[in-house]
């Protein structure tokens, strides 16, 4: 392993300090280095980035770098694409990958670990927060198993773009520093036929608090290594939870696990109901994906409900059982929530204590999703009723293929004394099923009318109230794929462009419709656009 630090480099990102506690607090794996291995007694191996040819620096989100404490203007310098494209280590960075397994598409996979992504360490910023720096596509570890480590530049912009999305729409997430182009071509059999080809490659550097996820309890607890969980569960709950820590008495009672599982069982309902309020489908929810302190993490085939449609799923790999389509994704939380239980069982007498943590899942996904619902439907408060109502609209939107995004955010415009179905004419993707629904629509639209106004909320408020919670500009999956093109042809301006806009989502921009219009026909069935491979 090398340090490398130009004094340059030094004064450039002297902010940066680091306090590697996951290294520092957990068992390492003994051997150093890339070797593919099967790893015990260990919760990560040290293993530094391998260095590429050329990193460019491609785009970087202002407000990330403000919170991990670096200067903006460092950004413009040629060092800083060689320290996040994994070439320099800076002082104080011990980069690692950890050590977890994972249920995959419903079975237990065994060991899977950070195969292509490496921590350089956790800093400190100067509120005393905790953020880790983390690579992803920055070459082999021992987690790696038959692949290459490294990612294309089209699944990098796709995960540095919506990681930033997600945040400014108010979903708990991973965050995205920068995207660095490597300058070396990453071979990829991208629709799965044989037919591999050279891509431009490229790494994100993301950030969170902590990128521990459901996977990480599981391997120890699959291989009976009941010390190793323990350890992990602590440093877990002293790190990453420490609202839950009682003055002096350390986290390893009974009741402090059961509080805690109970906490995480909350964060994930919250996600999840957040996903279906903005139409996320995340498409791969297998537990090694799943973050311990409920953040949307691991942007792969991903994507963005255009016509509403609770069945449909961006995954290509999954469009045969679905498992993981829009309107499973509370269900799939929940059982993966009951593999973390069950990864826990052993530091618990009986499961009562579990059960409860999962009864406070659906608890907490149903009061989450009912404020959604006001919130989207402009209410002061969502009754049984309102459920309903919400409910036959998802019915209408899914049998009329309405535009989700569109026909949420025209809603706050409508007449409650007089509403009208030509508010909506652009939020429909076919005309015939828009003229035979068009009864259906308006009787909806009247009960809706009635009840609006017998709400308690005034016009305003719920016209504010509603388009806080039905954004304009998503990251549509055809918008990602136009930007996506134009940077493989090495025009940049179509990823910045899209980071800008999609800063503000629940404001109308100017000037900015061509972002927030509905999925062109030529979209709909194009790889990338409606369906995404694996292959990343
Ligand atoms: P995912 O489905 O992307 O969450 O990946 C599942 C597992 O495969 C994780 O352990 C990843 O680290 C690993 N993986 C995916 N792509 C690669 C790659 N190109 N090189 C090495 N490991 C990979
Ligand atoms: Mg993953």
């Amino acid at each position: 392993m090398w340090v490398l630090c130009h004094m340059e480099l030094r004064d450039m990102l002297q902010s940066l300090q680091f306090d590697n506690s996951f290294v520092r607090r957990l068992p390492a794996d003994p051997e150093v280095g890339a070797r593919r291995r099967q790893v015990h007694k260990a919760l990560y191996s040290r293993v530094a980035p391998t260095q590429v040819k050329s990193p460019r620096l491609i785009a970087y989100s202002r407000e990330v770098t403000a919170l991990v404490g670096i200067d903006e203007a460092d950004t413009a310098a040629p060092h800083f694409a060689h320290v996040f494209g994994g070439n320099v280590l800076l002082d104080g960075m011990q980069p690692y990958a950890a050590n977890y397994g994972g249920h995959q598409f419903g079975h237990w996979a065994g060991q899977l670990g950070d195969g292509r992504a490496i921590t350089l360490g956790e800093t400190l910023n100067a509120q005393g927060e905790r953020w880790e720096l983390q690579l992803k596509g920055a070459g082999p570890t021992p987690y790696s198993r038959t692949a290459d480590g490294r990612a294309v530049l089209r699944s990098s912009i796709r995960e540095f773009l919506c990681s930033e999305a997600m945040h400014h729409l108010g979903v708990p997430t991973t965050r995205a520093l920068s995207l660095v182009a490597t300058g070396e071509p990453v071979v990829r059999d991208m629709f799965y036929d044989g037919r591999a080809a050279p891509e431009p490659g490229a790494i994100v550097c993301r950030v969170a608090p902590s990128f521990i996820r459901f996977g990480n309890f599981e391997l120890p607890a699959a291989r009976g290594d009941t010390d190793l969980l323990r350890q992990l569960v602590y440093f877990t709950i002293t790190r990453d939870f420490p609202e839950l820590l009682i003055d002096g008495v350390p986290p390893i009672a009974e009741a402090q696990h059961a509080a805690w599982f109970m906490t995480v069982c909350e964060r994930t309902a919250r996600l999840v109901a957040h996903w279906m309020r903005v139409g996320f489908v995340h498409g791969v929810m297998n537990t090694d994906n799943m973050s311990i302190i409920g953040l949307t993490i691991d942007y792969g085939p991903y994507g963005w409900v255009d016509n509403f449609d609770l069945e449909w799923t961006p995954n290509t790999t999954d469009a045969e059982n679905r498992r993981y389509r829009f309107g499973q994704q509370p269900q799939i939380a929940y059982w993966n929530l009951t593999r973390l239980a069950n990864a826990l069982l052993p530091l618990f007498a009986t499961d009562a204590l579990l059960q409860a943590g999962l009864e406070k899942y659906v608890q907490t996904f149903d009061a989450t999703y009912r404020e959604h619902i006001a919130a989207k439907l402009g209410l002061a408060k969502c009754s049984e009723d309102d459920v309903e109502m919400m409910h036959s609209l998802y019915g209408l939107l899914q049998s009329a293929e309405v535009d989700m995004t569109l026909f949420f955010r025209a809603l706050s415009g409508v007449n409650p004394a007089a509403p009208d179905l030509a508010l909506f004419a652009h939020a429909f993707y076919d005309e015939r099923k828009r003229t035979a629904a068009a009864p259906d629509f308006t009787a909806w639209l009247c009960r809706y009318g009635a009840r609006i106004q017998a709400d308690a909320l005034a016009p305003d408020a719920r016209v504010t109230r509603m388009q806080r919670a039905n954004p304009r500009y998503v990251l549509r999956n055809y918008l990602a794929q136009l930007a996506i093109e134009r940077a493989e042809q090495g025009d940049d301006t179509g990823v910045h462009e899209l980071l800008e806009v999609l800063r503000r989502p629940y404001d109308d921009q100017p000037g900015r419709d061509a972002f927030s219009e509905r999925r062109p026909d030529w979209a709909r069935e194009r790889a990338g656009c409606s369906m995404l491979s694996c292959s990343s």
